[in-house]
C-alpha cells in the first residue's frame, strides 16, 4: 500500500473535475479525498503502487476538456492513513466553487453516435447533449449554475432523463441541459411569411437550402443566415438583402475533409477546426477564386457544432454559407421574434426552436499560428472562461476600446474577458455592452473597485467608464491605447517586462493628442516610453480618409514629392492640405497600408476598415526584396518617403503589383526588425511583443518573428486574446492591477 499526494494547479474547479476524479478513483480501486485549493485542487489517494501510477498517468490524459492543468506535483508519503472510500472535502478557499461557467461546447462523439443510432431514444433529436458537450454560457440566466437558472428551466426533466442526471456512472450525471424528445425543446420551420410548415422541419429545411433559399438558422449564441455556397447567384442575393457588399462570408463544412477540397488545411489547423471550441478558422484558399465567398486569400471555415447542424449536413449538403444574422453593425440577433421581424425580406425561411438564447455570443474567429489559435475574435467556445495571469488583482473593470469593444473583469489571478461585443457607436451594441458588464459582474460575483479605460475622450467605453466612476465614486485610470495593446500581449504570454512593444494598428489616441498606430514602445505594466514611430500622415478629411483611400495616397505621394495628377480630386486635397483644413496627423500603420493599396491600384474605396490592407496582403507575390529603410531621430522615426518614391518608380517600370505589395511588406518587416534591434542594443531588452490590428497580417506574422530572432531578439505574439482592439481590455486590466499592487505596497 502506498499513499500519493497530488497538488494540481490550473483551472480545475467548476469544470466537472471532481466527478471525473471520483470516477477515475473508482475505476482504479483507490481511496482518499479531493479538495479545492486557491490554486487548483489537492488530492490524496491510497492503494497499490501500480494502481496509483496508472491513475496518475491517466489523470491528465482523460481530464475534462475544459480543465486547464498547468502543473501536477505528485509526491509519495511515508505512512498510510487507511482512507476508506473517496471523499470530496470542503475547503475554506473555494473562491470559484460556483462561479466558473463553462463555454458552449460542440456536440461530442458519443452524442453524435447516439444521434445517428436508430435504436437510441434520442435518435435524430437536435438537442442531444451530455456532461461533455452542449450549450452552457449562452443559456445561463443566473448563478449558481443549475437547470432552473438556465433556458432549460422551462423544460422539466422526464423520469428517464432524471435517472441519468442522478447517476454518477452516467455520462449525463449533473448535465444541466440534459433532455430528450419527451421533455426537451423542439425545432420548427417557418416560411418567409412566418407560417409554420407541416412535416419534418429539418428535412424541409434541407430541401429549401438545396433549392437555393436563404434560411435563418438558430444556433448557440445567435442566428445565422445559411445558404448554398456553390451558387454565386444565391450569395449575391444574400449580399444584396443583407447590404453586406464585400465582407467575406464564413462557411460551415460537413467535416475537415470537405474543407480540404477548397482550402489548404495543416494538421494544426485541422486540430483547432475540429476541436471542441469550434471557432471559425481562417484557412488559405487552395487556389484563387471563390471570390463570391471571400475576396481575399482566406476563407473562414467552421465545422458543425450543434446536433441541429449535424442533421443539416446530410443528403449531399457538404458546405453552406453561415454568416451572422445582423444588420449593419448591430449585434447578432438571438431571439425568435426579433429574427422574424428584422429578417423580413432577408431570410426566406426560419429554422428556429423554443430553447431561448439568454446571451448572444458570436462565432469565434482565428488563424492558426505556431500550432495555436491566433484569435481575431474570442467569443463562443472560449467565453466566459478566464485567462489565468500571474500577479492578478481582484475588482478591476477594464472597459476596452470602441469599434471592437470588449471588457474584462478580474478576480484573483483570473481575468474574465467578455465575448465579442461589436461597435459601441451603435446604440443597440452599447446597450448590449452595458448589459453584459452587469451580467458578468453577477455571474462571477465581482464588484468593480477600480475602472480603467482608454484615453480617447470620445470612445463610448471611455464615457461609460467616466459616468460610472462618477456615479459610484470609483477611481478611474485612463491608459494609452498602444500601451494597453502591449500589456495585453505581455499578459497573453505571461511576461512581466521590460519589453519592447511593436504595436501597429489603424488608430489609437496618443499622449500628444494625435493619432498613433505605428509605434515601438519600451516598458511594461508600470509605464512606457515611445521609442519609435513612423513619419505622420495627414488624413485629409479626417475619418473620411479611412474609407476613401485615395486621400491617403495623395498625402503620401505629395509628401514624397511624387506626381499626384492620377488622383481624382487632387486639387481639392491640395487646397485642404495647404489650409490645414481637417487634416489631422496620424502615425497609424493601417493608414500606410491603405495609402499604398490605393497607390498600387488595389483598392481606392474601402467598404470596411482594413480592407485595403487585407487586399494588399492577398495580392502579394513571392519576392524577397525590400526597399532601403531610413530610421532617424529620437524617438526613431521611419521615413517612408524613399520607399514611396521607389514603389512609384518601379510601378512606372512595369513591375507587377504583387511584387510591389510583397516588397512593401518586406520593407516594413525590415524596418520593424531594425527599430527593435537598435532599441534592444541600447537597453539590453530582448523580449518583443507584437500587438495591434495591423499584425492580423499573416504575410508579416510568418516572416517578422524570424527577422527579429536574427537580431537576437525574442518575439512574442498573441494566442489567448486578439491582437486587435478586442484584446486590449486585458492589457488595461493588467496595467490597473500593477498600479493597485504598487499602491498596496
Ligand atoms: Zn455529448
Ligand atoms: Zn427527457
Ligand atoms: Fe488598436
Amino acid at each position: 500500500m502506498k499513499r500519493l499526494h497530488m497538488e494540481i494547479r490550473g483551472i480545475v474547479q467548476g469544470v466537472g473535475f471532481r466527478p471525473f476524479v471520483h470516477r477515475l478513483v473508482t475505476e482504479y480501486g483507490l481511496n482518499g479525498y479531493i479538495k479545492n485549493t486557491s490554486s487548483g485542487v489537492e488530492l490524496e489517494l491510497e492503494g497499490e503502487r501500480q494502481a496509483l501510477e496508472s491513475f496518475a498517468a491517466a489523470l491528465p490524459v482523460r481530464a475534462p476538456k475544459l480543465a486547464v492543468i498547468e502543473e501536477i506535483r505528485p509526491r509519495y508519503l511515508e505512512e498510510t492513513v487507511g482512507y476508506r472510500g473517496f471523499a470530496i472535502r470542503k475547503s475554506k478557499t473555494e473562491a470559484f466553487r460556483n462561479t466558473l461557467i463553462s463555454p458552449d461546447i460542440c456536440i461530442c462523439d458519443d452524442c453524435l453516435r447516439e444521434l445517428r443510432d436508430p435504436g437510441d431514444r434520442r435518435y435524430r433529436y437536435p438537442f442531444i447533449n451530455c456532461t461533455n458537450c452542449g450549450p452552457r454560457f449562452t443559456i445561463v440566466k443566473d448563478v449558481p449554475y443549475d437547470r432552473a437558472r438556465t433556458s432549460m428551466g422551462a423544460f422539466p426533466m422526464c423520469p428517464d432523463c432524471a435517472r441519468e442526471y442522478h447517476d454518477i456512472e452516467n455520462r449525463r450525471y449533473h448535465a444541466q441541459p440534459d433532455c430528450c424528445p419527451v421533455c426537451g425543446p423542439r425545432v420548427f420551420l417557418l416560411d418567409a411569411a412566418g407560417e409554420e410548415q407541416p412535416g419534418d422541419p429539418i428535412e424541409t429545411a434541407k430541401a429549401w437550402l438545396k433549392a437555393g433559399k436563404i434560411l435563418a438558422v438558430k444556433g448557440l449564441g445567435g442566428m445565422h443566415l445559411a445558404c448554398r455556397c456553390d451558387d454565386p447567384a444565391v450569395t449575391a442575393r444574400l449580399r444584396r438583402n443583407k447590404q453586406r457588399d464585400e465582407k467575406p462570408f464564413a462557411i460551415m463544412c460537413r467535416d475537415a475533409e470537405t474543407a480540404k477540397r477548397i482550402c489548404n488545411v495543416t494538421p494544426a489547423e485541422e486540430a483547432i477546426l475540429s476541436g471542441f471550441r469550434r471557432p471559425i478558422v481562417l484557412l488559405k484558399k487552395r487556389e484563387a477564386g471563390l471570390t463570391h465567398l471571400s475576396e481575399n486569400g482566406f476563407i473562414g471555415v467552421m465545422l458543425p457544432y450543434t446536433p441541429l447542424h449535424a442533421l443539416l449536413f446530410e443528403d449531399g449538403i457538404d458546405m453552406l454559407v453561415m454568416t451572422s444574422a445582423n444588420l449593419s453593425d448591430t449585434p447578432i440577433m438571438y431571439r425568435n421574434e426579433e429574427a422574424l421581424e428584422k429578417l423580413q425580406g432577408i431570410a426566406e425561411g426560419f429554422l428556429l426552436h423554443d430553447r431561448d438564447i439568454q446571451t448572444r455570443c458570436d462565432d469565434s474567429l482565428c488563424w492558426v499560428l505556431d500550432g495555436k489559435e491566433y484569435p481575431a475574435r474570442r467569443s463562443r467556445g472560449y467565453v466566459p472562461f478566464p485567462v489565468r495571469v500571474e500577479k492578478g488583482q481582484s475588482g478591476i473593470l477594464a472597459c476596452g476600446a470602441e469599434q471592437k469593444a470588449s471588457f474584462c473583469l478580474t478576480k484573483g489571478n483570473y481575468v474574465f474577458p467578455s465575448q465579442h461585443i461589436g461597435d459601441l457607436k451603435n446604440l443597440e451594441t452599447l446597450e448590449h455592452y452595458e448589459r453584459q458588464i452587469a451580467h458578468f459582474q453577477r455571474l462571477f460575483d465581482i464588484r468593480p473597485e477600480l475602472l480603467v479605460c482608454d484615453q480617447h475622450p470620445d470612445y463610448m467605453s471611455t464615457r461609460y467608464a467616466q459616468d460610472r466612476a462618477e456615479a459610484e465614486g470609483l477611481p478611474l485610470l485612463q491608459v494609452q491605447h498602444h500601451h494597453a495593446h502591449m500589456a495585453a500581449c505581455m499578459a497573453d504570454n505571461d511576461l512581466d517586462g521590460p519589453c519592447i512593444g511593436l504595436i501597429w494598428d489603424g488608430t489609437g489616441y496618443g499622449t500628444d493628442g494625435t493619432t498613433w498606430g505605428g509605434e515601438c514602445l519600451l516598458g511594461g505594466y508600470e509605464g512606457f516610453e515611445r521609442r519609435g514611430s513612423i513619419r505622420p500622415i495627414p488624413l485629409i478629411g479626417g475619418d473620411r480618409a479611412v474609407k476613401e483611400l485615395d486621400r491617403v495616397a495623395f498625402a503620401l505621394l505629395r509628401d514624397a514629392g511624387c506626381g499626384v495628377s492620377a488622383i481624382r480630386n487632387a486639387p481639392l486635397y491640395e487646397t485642404m492640405l495647404q489650409a490645414k483644413l481637417n487634416c489631422p496627423l496620424s502615425s497609424g500603420m493601417g493608414r500606410l497600408f491603405d495609402g499604398v493599396a490605393a497607390i498600387l491600384g488595389i483598392k481606392t474605396l474601402a467598404s470596411y476598415e482594413g480592407q485595403g490592407a487585407v487586399l494588399l496582403e492577398a495580392a502579394a507575390a513571392e519576392d524577397e526584396d525590400a526597399y532601403p529603410v531610413v530610421l532617424e531621430g529620437e524617438p526613431l522615426r521611419f521615413d517612408w518617403r524613399p520607399m514611396i518614391r521607389q514603389i512609384v518608380s518601379e510601378k512606372e517600370q512595369g513591375v507587377p503589383t504583387g511584387i510591389l505589395a510583397a516588397r512593401f511588406m518586406n520593407t516594413l518587416i525590415r524596418m520593424a526588425a531594425d527599430m527593435a534591434g537598435q532599441i534592444a542594443r541600447k537597453t539590453g531588452v530582448k523580449d518583443v511583443v507584437l500587438s495591434g490590428g495591423s499584425f492580423q497580417n499573416m504575410y508579416i506574422m510568418h516572416r517578422l518573428p524570424d527577422k527579429l530572432r536574427e537580431q537576437g531578439l525574442r518575439p512574442w505574439h498573441h494566442s489567448r486574446v486578439s491582437a486587435n482592439d478586442e484584446g486590449l481590455s486585458l492589457g488595461q486590466a493588467m496595467i490597473a492591477a500593477r498600479q493597485m499592487q504598487k499602491k498596496d505596497g
